[in-house]
This record gives structure tokens, sequence and C-alpha cells, in this order.
């Protein structure tokens, strides 16, 4: 199957008809191909974004919530349809792609149809000068949106969905690894009757579509999820031409186990933060420091948990863990595996490749649980993004908290304990974008979401990605 651009309400073939193999990672196949799309395309959606920008920011909020509110009411009804695409494209179980990634997509769009309609300017009075300001919130023009493939349709749509409330128009390109989630997008946003030009999807490779995006002179804005090394060059494109950034990038979250906590939860609730969409989410707690008079408790509560995850088919009902996105990807987390033990570390279960019946050719490898003796090892320090964690205790609050932040990356951090005066202490010296306390991936819409250091600049989420998708301006007036 082939997919195409969707460009001013239209699907078009890439102009210079190159075209990307589209893998299926269940069974290791290809089964489609998506454009290779070029700068001429990218300039062809700029264009139609560029047109339909006058009329889209004058659309009145009452209208504009309206048509993402049908967008958001079309996921919703397409769900199985969208869930069974982002499984086979992602590898994904499907039960994850039904209970999160396609529910999420839509309350992305609902969460922004109402929210654009309580986002006002604000007035600020001048006492004693006799003036009245007011900070209008416009939007930028057209904004790229540049997403990564571990949550397709997700992540496509947490960009999306502000830019378009904000009344911006949009130039977007998931990733070339997962594209096809974004694709329907396209006719769902024609079905809902969002106007020809104001989103645009350009299909193809980061280097090529995405790097013509970010360089592109007029798309004034960039709000981009994916990795570190990839945030990073994207910066040094756009920042000499001023424009305006969100960059969400990689993780090495730690998860804190305190002795006092809910054991039960926790152990739960660290499977899942652990191995969720085969470690493949950038909350994920890959770093799990425990108290040491309960270390071996867990150890082996965990391992016996971990064991009896199943690796299979995304889409069989008992499947746990699915396949790894590409065999690229695969052999990345493998070496890390394979190199346990000079990357500081001893595997204490999974590491192995699992063959599924019937998909013999597709990326599955177990969960993994690797013990180390030191956070400053590579296994500690690097963003693996794959079915793996590392265990180590620690003993005082004071050792955990400054391992916890001994890494680039600042996140998320996941801390485990019924004490409230530890919790305030250590949730307020953590250094990351979102704490969790008892609990992991809760998500309330309205609340800031990004992370510090290497983990990246600037939030999404609530007002935060309206006033990031907008420019204030303030107008002061003087009266007697
Ligand atoms: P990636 O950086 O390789 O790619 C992300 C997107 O950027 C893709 O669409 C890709 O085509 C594009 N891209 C690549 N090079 C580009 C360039 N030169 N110019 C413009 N665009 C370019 O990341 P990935 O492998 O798709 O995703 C995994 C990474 O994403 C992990 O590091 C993970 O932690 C991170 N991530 C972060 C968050 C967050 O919210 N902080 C969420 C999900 C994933």
């Amino acid at each position: 199957m082939k997919i195409l651009n969707y460009i001013n309400g239209e699907f078009l073939a890439p102009i210079a008809d190159r075209w990307i193999d589209n893998y299926d990672p269940s069974k290791g196949e290809v089964y489609g191909q998506i454009p290779n799309s070029e700068k001429e395309d990218v300039e062809k959606a700029y264009k139609a974004a560029k047109e339909a920008f006058p009329t889209w920011s004058n659309t009145t909020l009452d209208e504009r919530s309206k048509i993402l509110s049908k967008i958001a009411q079309l996921i919703s009804e397409k769900l199985e349809d969208l869930a069974v695409v982002e499984s086979r494209d992602n590898g994904k179980p499907l039960k994850l792609a039904k209970a999160v990634d396609i529910p999420r997509a839509s309350s992305n769009f609902q969460f922004f149809a109402n929210a654009i309609t309580q986002f006002a300017a604000e007035a600020h009075e001048s006492v004693g000068l006799d003036a009245m300001n007011f900070t209008l919130r416009q939007p930028i023009g057209v904004v790229g949106c540049i997403s990564p493939w571990n949550l397709p349709l997700y992540l496509f749509s947490w960009k999306i969905a502000p830019a378009l409330a904000a009344g911006n128009c949009v130039v977007a390109k998931p990733s070339e690894v997962t594209p096809m989630t974004a694709y329907l997008l396209g006719e769902i946003c024609n079905e809902a009757g969002l106007p020809k030009g104001v989103l645009n999807i350009v299909h193809g490779l980061g280097t090529t579509t995405g790097q013509a995006i970010v360089e592109h002179p007029n798309i004034k804005a960039i709000s981009f999820t994916g990795g570190t090394k990839t945030g990073a060059h994207i910066a040094s494109v756009a920042a000499p031409m001023f424009k305006k950034l969100s960059l969400e990038l990689g993780g090495k979250n730690p998860n804190i186990i305190f002795a006092d906590c809910d054991y039960e939860n926790m152990l739960r609730t660290t499977v899942r933060s652990s191995f969720a969409n085969q470690g493949q989410i950038c909350l994920c707690g890959s770093r799990i420091f425990v108290e040491q008079s309960i270390y071996e408790q867990f150890k082996t509560d965990f391992i016996a948990a971990v064991s009896k995850l199943k690796v299979g088919n995304p889409f069989d009902a008992d499947t746990n863990v699915g396949a790894l996105v590409s065999k690229p990807h695969l052999e990345k987390v493998r070496s890390y595996i394979e190199n346990a033990e000079a990357y500081g570390g001893t595997v204490l279960c999974g590491g192995k490749e699992v063959t599924v019946e019937g998909s013999e050719n597709g990326y599955y490898l177990q969960p993994t649980v690797i013990e180390v003796k030191d956070n400053s090892c590579q296994l500690n320090q690097e963003e693996i993004f794959g079915p793996i964690v590392t265990i180590m205790p620690f003993v005082t609050e004071e050792e955990v908290l400054a391992m916890a932040n001994d890494v680039s990356y600042g996140l998320s951090a996941t801390l485990w304990t019924s004490n409230l005066n530890r919790t305030m202490r250590m949730s307020k010296q953590i250094q990351a974008g979102i704490v969790w306390v008892n609990t992991w991936l809760l998500r309330d819409l309205r609340t800031p979401f990004g992370g510090v250091k290497n983990s990246g600049v600037g939030r999404e989420g609530g007002f935060e990605a309206l006033r990031f998708f907008t420019e204030p301006k303030n107008i002061c007036i003087k009266y007697d």
C-alpha cells in the first residue's frame, strides 16, 4: 500500500516520485511505501498553509473548537481501525493502542477544542499611571510539528491540536517509521470539515523532509519530539533564524523505591513503567533504585513478575510485550545486552531474542533486567529506549537523590514512599520536569509536560502549549 502526502486538503504523491519502504515490525516485512518528500513538497505544503492562515486565524473560537471536537469524535468512532493500523505500524500490543494511543489522540483534540475557549487575553491596569495594558495572544502563522515513532498518533496530535486551536496553520511530519495513522488523520480532517491547507502532512526522512521544515525561513516555530541528538541539531539550525522552539527529548528516568511504600502497587506499576510499549516510552523508569532493606525481596518478586510477561504478536490478546519498532532499533537495544558486562551490569533475566510462531522475522526481545553496581556506568547513563531496566540498591535518601540527578537527562522521576516529608523534600530536589509519587504516567492534560537538562526545552500541555503556539503582544492604552 502506498500512502500520500496531505497538502491543501488533497492526497498527493511526492513531486520527485521517490518512496521509502514501510515495515511491519511484527513480521519484519515491507508492507507499504511512503513518500520520500523533499524541499519542493515542503514548500508546497508551506504555501497551502500560508494561504489558509488569514482565514483560519480569524475563524471564531467557537468554530475552531467545533471542528477540533469533530476530529476528536471521528478518531473515537474509528478507534478500532486506527488501533489496528497503529499496532501494525509500530509493533505495540493492539490492546495498548486501543486503551491508550488512540483514545489519547482523541482526547488531545477534545482537550484543546475546549482549552482554546478558556485561553483569554490578559489585562493589567498600570495603577497611578492612568494606563491599561492588554496582552493579546496571537497565532504565529505557519508552524512546524515533527514527531517520533513510539506513540505515533498520540504525540502527533499532542502538537497539532494546540497549534490549530491557537489559530496557526501547520506543516507536520510524522516519523517515517510509523506514518500510517498520520495519513489517516488527513482523511479524518477532511471529513471533519477542516478547511483546506490548515493542516498539511508531509511524509519522509528526518534528514530531508524534517530538515526542510526546520530550515524553512518562514516557518517560525518548531515543535519537536524525538531524540536528544536530533533536538540539538534542530536547535543549531533554528537558533540563528530566531525560531521559537519546543524540544521534547530523551529520558533516563529514575524509579526510586523506599521500603515504606505500598509494595504491591509499586511492584505492579514498576513492571508497567519498565516495559510498557516495549520500554519505548520516554517516561519509562529505566533506572530502578531500591532501598537496601527490601532490595533482595524486590529483586526476587520483580524478576518473577517480569518473567511472566508474554512476548508475542501484537495482535494476540494475551501479549504484554510486542515487537520493537525496527531492525536497527532492535540491534541497538540488543547491543546493550551483549555488552552488559563491559557496560557495568549483569543480566538477571531476559536478554534473548524471541521467535514468535508465524512471525519468525519480527523484532522481538525478552524484557530484560540488569543489575548494576554503579550509577555512573554506561547502562545507567545512556538512553536505551527498549525493554531493558537496571536495578541497584541504595542506603540513604541523600545517596539516591544524588544518583537520580547524576545523569544528563531530566524528564521524569517516580518516587514510591508513604512519607510525606520525604515526598516533598525529594520532589523539590529531583532534576526533572515531571515527578510521579506512588503512581506512573497519570496525566492530567492541563498540567505542563516536558523536561530539563538534555531532556528538552519548553513545556507542552494545557495553556503551556497554547502559549508556545502564540506570540504575546502587549497594547498599552493611556487615558486621562
Ligand atoms: P528521532 O530524533 O530519530 O526522530 C524524531 C523525528 O524527527 C522523526 O520524525 C524524524 O524523521 C525527525 N528528524 C530526524 N532528523 C531530523 C532533522 N535533521 N531535522 C528535522 N527532523 C528530523 O527520534 P525517534 O527515534 O523517532 O524517537 C525516539 C526518541 O524520542 C527517544 O529519544 C525518546 O526519548 C524521544 N521521545 C521523547 C518524548 C518526550 O516527550 N520528551 C516523547 C517520545 C519520544
